[in-house]
């Protein structure tokens, strides 16, 4: 198999054209070729009238050595890598070992249970939130009657935080073991449209997400893992081995007790009671910097129309995104950050007395709004003197947000014109917000800092020359965006992925502040998962 990059192709060519365009890359007769599948396709529209295709194709032709000897000046063409998923030779652990523990069922703790499962581990999975079928029962709940149940909601359940989410499946770690790849594969297994194998920037929408956490779960039920749903961990237990701290069990929220030798904490940024645990048992946490803003409505409309000109509701090119940053004049970097083109904003608090907001959208992106973080960024300088401190900086903001949208979980909001002028809002103009229960339109200056108020002002009309129309005197801003990522970090070591003063505990995911994303979450998952099948092997 042969890989051609750089394909280009206009965006409306009819079918037929690809294989012209392959043969006469290759300048091989049609009947060398003997069959070809896209491997990626993404677009370049900077030139919003030629909108341009680019594919990688893996191609089967006739002679393959021949081609690639006469082509072997050409960058863009050469044998197809391999990105088979291949597992870690690991020795069977010896027997007695205690089964590796997995704390949460988010993308993180998923992937770490289905890899160990699948190499015959038995791994059991903890999770302190309900089914992904019960869990949306309570989360739409919420949203229309405001009755938060702080163990089940956008947070807390199967399939962690990106369940209700855009289901962006695309990040920009690096990744030369092809582990996304082997992501994407089980996502298709479980039900996901085959597309994200190839489309540039895949997503699945909130509804599929969920058919494809069952899908997983049983899977990894079938090979033999098992899963308890509704019990959180509530203590760690960790011994003195020969002056190492040694994970040794775990105290579960009904009282159980369950020995163990390893133990993923793949907890997501949420967990803050389990943060707090983990510090008070000793574990080395840091603080890190994170970012704080607001969700930001435009009509989608608008973003299709700058992005992509005559072409906007092209179906290949579906709902536009953007990607926008604004360096500040006090030095703050104000950018977006999880936008959900043709999406809804929703409430994403898990503690009483807080208000968050977070964005996503189905899997036909089809709603009227575009939405967005836009976020400051902020670093440990901002909450000094505790490696938790980010914590209570967090609570601080979502506790103003509640009092701002009337004590009730509405959130607070602001058109965008009168928070850059300085004067609270009192009636919608033509973007409706999406967000539920509802909006209270107010002055969101007392939400945040001063530093991120005036640097998201100054960012507003800065956007305007990247997206014209941006600076919308009524686009809608919902606050506050405070869970962008963790604030803390459990450090591991490099080599074999423990904590640092803790041998058996494997901080992983989001939470631990090794991933940001539904897919960096998963392929750190496998990455964990490979260490904890060598380490209970050694
Ligand atoms: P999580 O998904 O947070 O999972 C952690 C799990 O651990 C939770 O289920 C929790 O209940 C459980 N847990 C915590 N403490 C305990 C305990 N003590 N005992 C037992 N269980 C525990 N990312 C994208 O890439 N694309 C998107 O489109 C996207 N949209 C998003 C939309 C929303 C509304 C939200 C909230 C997030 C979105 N994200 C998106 C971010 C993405 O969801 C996270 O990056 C990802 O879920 C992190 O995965 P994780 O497994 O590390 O943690």
């Amino acid at each position: 198999m042969l890989r051609i990059s750089e394909l280009k192709l206009p965006l409306d060519h009819p079918e037929a054209a690809l294989r012209e365009a392959i043969l006469a890359r290759l300048g091989i007769a049609s009947a060398e070729l003997l069959g070809f599948t896209v491997f990626k396709r993404s677009y370049d529209a900077r030139k919003k009238s030629a909108i341009v295709l680019i594919y990688a194709i893996d191609a089967e032709v006739h002679d393959e050595a021949a081609v690639l000897a006469r082509l072997a000046r050409d960058q863009h063409i050469g044998p197809s890598p391999d990105t088979g998923y291949k597992f870690v030779p690991a020795a069977r652990p010896a027997p007695g070992t205690p089964r590796p523990v997995v704390v949460g069922m988010g993308p993180c703790g998923m992937f770490v249970a289905l890899i160990l499962a699948q190499m015959g581990l038995n791994p059991l999975v903890l999770e302190r939130g309900k089914i992904v079928r019960e869990r949306t029962v309570d989360t739409f709940g919420f949203w229309r009657k405001r009755k938060l149940n702080t163990e089940s909601n956008v947070q807390f359940g199967e399939g962690g935080a990106g369940t209700f989410s855009d289901g962006k499946l695309y990040s920009q770690i690096k990744d030369p073991k092809h582990y996304g790849r082997k992501v994407l594969t089980e996502f298709v297994k479980a039900g996901a449209p085959e597309e994200i194998l190839y489309v540039s920037k895949p997503h699945i929408g909130t509804f599929r997400l969920v058919k494809m956490v069952e899908q997983i779960r049983a899977e990894i039920t079938r090979l033999g893992g098992e899963i308890r749903f509704e019990t959180r961990v509530d203590d760690i237990y960790v011994g003195n081995e020969a002056g190492v701290r040694q994970v040794q069990g775990v105290r579960l929220s009904n009282g159980e007790e369950i020995a163990t030798r390893h133990l993923v904490m793949a907890i997501g940024h949420s967990a803050r009671d389990t943060f707090e645990l983990l510090y008070e048992r000793g574990v080395y946490i840091e603080a890190k910097p994170f970012s704080i803003g607001f969700r930001v409505e435009h009509p989608q409309s608008l973003i299709d129309v700058c992005r992509f000109g005559p072409n906007a509701g092209n179906k290949l090119l579906g709902a536009a995104d953007y990607k926008i940053v604004h360096h500040a004049s006090n030095g703050r970097s104000v950018y977006s950050f999880c936008m959900c083109p043709g999406g809804t904003v929703v409430a994403a608090s898990s503690e009483e007395g807080r208000v968050v907001t977070n964005g996503m959208s189905q899997y036909s992106r089809n709603e009227r709004n575009a939405n967005s973080a836009i976020v400051v960024g902020i670093t440990p300088e901002d909450y000094p003197g505790h490696p938790l401190a980010g914590i209570a900086f967090q609570r601080e903001l979502e506790s103003r947000a509640y009092v701002l949208g009337g004590s009730n979980y509405d959130a607070p909001g602001q058109l965008m014109g009168d928070f850059v002028k300085g004067v609270p809002s009192t009636e919608f103009g033509s973007v409706v917000p999406s967000f539920r229960p509802a909006v209270h339109l107010t002055d969101l200056a007392p939400s945040l800092p001063q530093y991120a108020i005036q640097a998201l002002r100054e960012a507003f009309v800065a956007f305007d020359k990247q997206i014209k129309g941006y600076y919308k005197h009524d686009a809608v801003l919902t606050g506050v965006e405070t869970r962008t990522s963790s604030p803390i970090r459990i450090k591991r070591n490099d080599a074999d992925l423990q904590s640092l003063n803790t041998r058996g505990l494997f901080p992983a995911g989001e939470g631990a502040g090794y991933a940001g994303g539904i897919m960096s979450a998963a392929v750190d998952g496998i990455r964990v998962a490979e260490a904890v099948a060598l380490a209970m092997a050694a």
